[in-house]
């Protein structure tokens, strides 16, 4: 199938480049970058089955990377349509909510953007579906997980998160990089208590060692 003129358009514009490496490429990864291995959901530990783009190395950890650091806000867009394409239909659930982790709002300030929050943006376009940024917030400022080990990650963000408005039926809960899942852990207790249910965490990636800084 030929591609539509709007890309055409686009792309003449301002090339497609590689999310990995900022090469030219039609693809979203490059083929010297090569797209993530796809990895099998998890379940976390309230049950509720992880989904990522691939584990947290090469390529798609540099695009993480660059997207939070650089800062590289635009690359959202590409890694969250990246996202729809590793979900399976049972999570396009009509009338879910897509709902990111949030940042405590002094790391907002100092980044500027919340990373999920844009990736749930894009992810919620490409699937017909709503996001809802404001929707939990961080009001405890926590220690970065990546400085401790998995018990101290439990207890350092519960009670970090609360709800700043009523809660949805349904939910998709996004973060950028999923570890020990006590962060997102931490998010679906809060929407579950309000009668939420928590149909799948969507994570850019997934790490069993050290996590990233958020
Ligand atoms: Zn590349």
């Amino acid at each position: 199938m030929p591609a539509p003129f709007t890309d055409w358009l686009c792309d003449w514009i301002a090339p497609r480049r590689c999310v990995g490496c900022d090469t030219v490429s039609r693809d979203t990864f490059c083929a010297a970058c090569g797209a993530p291995d796809p990895i099998e959901p998890e379940l976390s530990e309230d049950g509720v089955p992880i989904h990522a783009l691939g584990s947290y190395q090469g390529p798609l950890a540099a695009a993480i990377r660059r997207l939070k650091y650089t800062p590289c806000p635009a690359l959202a867009r590409p890694l969250g349509a990246a996202l729809a394409g590793v979900l399976p239909r049972a999570v396009l659930e009509p009338g879910s909510v897509i709902v990111p982790v949030p940042l405590h709002p002094r790391r907002l300030a100092e980044r500027g953007f919340n990373q999920s929050a844009l990736v749930a943006r894009a992810l919620a376009e490409r699937m017909g579906l709503r996001s809802q940024p404001r929707l939990l917030s961080r009001v405890r400022e926590t220690a970065q997980q990546a400085e401790l080990d998995r018990r101290a990650r439990a207890t350092n963000v519960s009670d970090a998160f609360t709800l700043s408005a009523r809660a949805p039926r349904s939910a998709i809960l996004i973060d950028d990089v999923v570890t020990t899942g006590a962060t997102v852990s931490a998010c679906v207790r809060v929407l579950v208590a309000q009668g939420t249910r928590v149909i799948a965490i969507i994570a850019l990636a997934r790490t069993t060692g050290r996590p990233p800084l958020s």
